[in-house]
């Protein structure tokens, strides 16, 4: 039998299951957005598909249309402690990103790939042969990078 993959938001009212039968590959992204949204380093996301995420506890969500590229993002969260959990982007459809810190087990996470790397900190070192990218990844190489 196969442990379950759960997460959640930090007070624990929206949590989540992913119908996966191993952890994900998780992927570091250093853009601005993402240390903004995180208030970190990067954020530690993965993806799949929108209908393998089963969400419990009625998230928040916060709209956003990019004035720049048009496209609009739908982020998840949890409305009591804020919590960003997931988010979809009119460009993918069907597809959740999901923050992976978010993972009850998220000390068994990964990073495989990093992207905007040109935002990323200085004292953060990224491993030697990981795929990484400037800035985002072309959709294909990205994929393969987390199938490896
Ligand atoms: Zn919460
Ligand atoms: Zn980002």
């Amino acid at each position: 039998m196969t442990e379950a993959i759960e997460g959640g938001c930090r007070c624990g009212r929206v949590r989540y299951r992913v119908a996966l039968d191993a952890l994900p590959k998780a992927y570091a992204c250093h853009c601005r957005d993402c240390q903004t949204w995180s208030g970190s380093a990067f954020s530690t996301q993965f993806i799949l598909p929108e209908d393998q995420l089963e969400i419990t506890g009625e998230p928040a969500v916060f709209e956003l249309t990019s004035p720049i590229s048009g496209r609009t993002s739908r982020q998840h969260g949890c409305p009591v402690c804020f919590t960003r959990v997931y988010n979809t982007n009119s460009i993918r459809p069907g597809v959740a990103v999901v923050r992976a810190g978010t993972l009850d087990r998220s000390d068994e996470l990964t990073l495989v790939a990093h992207i905007w790397t040109k935002r990323k900190l200085g004292g953060i070192d990224i491993p030697a042969g990981a795929p990484s990218w400037d800035e985002s990844a072309p959709p294909a190489e990205f994929i393969a990078a987390l199938m490896r």
